[in-house]
């Protein structure tokens, strides 16, 4: 978890160290000024890790906290759709005018039968707008045809399968998949050296500006070394 841990007494990260038997994680304070500048804890690797994925579990991915990120993630959807077709709609209006524009022009030129440069300019000039138009509208629905997303399931059953996702990923997966998967919803993990409080900072979220306090009770015995 060595990016993710952030050690709030000396503003410094915390990072893993030592060998394969004996695995700590180390305020980077520490690391510099030695035991005699620094008092924070040298923290057991596995305990601490283990304690953080049960935290994880119990208080951040709760169905709650899912099922909000989730309604969250459709409405933004919907409402770059809503987006999406105003912003075709408003092309192809455009286009509309610019040809009709065109037919005006082209119509006055027979009726008179005179065909002057500055009216000839006219056209050609909303006839090279509609082709960059026309552009814009193609790839906008290219576009589009990649990012479509549908929601017609059962919600609540939805949320228990992402839920149950991840309580796999954090059981389960590799140390290089949960890192991946940890960087990706949570900023920083702080811990205090004396009081132990752990705090998550998600990326995206509703309210991604939010800090949680999410665990308390650290104890000394189990995790120092
Ligand atoms: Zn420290």
């Amino acid at each position: 978890m060595s990016g993710l841990l952030w050690c709030v007494k000396h503003n410094c990260s915390i990072t893993g160290s030592g060998n394969k038997i004996r695995r700590y994680y180390v305020c980077e304070s520490l690391r510099r000024h030695g035991r005699k500048e620094s008092d924070c804890p040298s923290i057991k690797k596995e305990a601490l890790e283990h304690f953080i994925l049960d935290l994880l579990k119990q208080k951040i991915f709760t169905l709650e906290r899912i099922s909000d990120g989730f309604k969250y993630l459709i409405s933004t959807k919907q409402t770059e759709e809503t987006n999406t077709q105003n912003e075709l709609a408003s092309l192809k209006a455009r286009i509309a005018k610019l040809m009709k524009e065109i037919d005006g022009l082209n119509q006055g030129m027979i009726d008179s039968g005179l065909y002057p440069q500055s009216t000839m300019k006219l056209v050609a000039e909303r006839e090279i707008e509609i082709s960059e138009l026309k552009k814009q509208l193609s790839d906008i629905k290219e576009n589009k045809s990649h990012t479509v997303f549908n929601f017609s399931g059962n919600e609540e059953k939805t949320v228990r399968d992402i839920q149950q996702q991840i309580y796999g990923i954090l059981d389960n997966e590799s140390p290089d998949n949960q890192r991946g998967f940890l960087r990706y919803y949570i900023d920083k993990i702080k811990i205090s050296g004396d009081s132990m409080d752990i705090y998550f900072k998600f990326h995206d979220s509703p309210d991604n500006s939010q800090e949680l306090v999410a665990g308390v009770g650290f104890e000394p015995t189990t995790f120092g070394l």
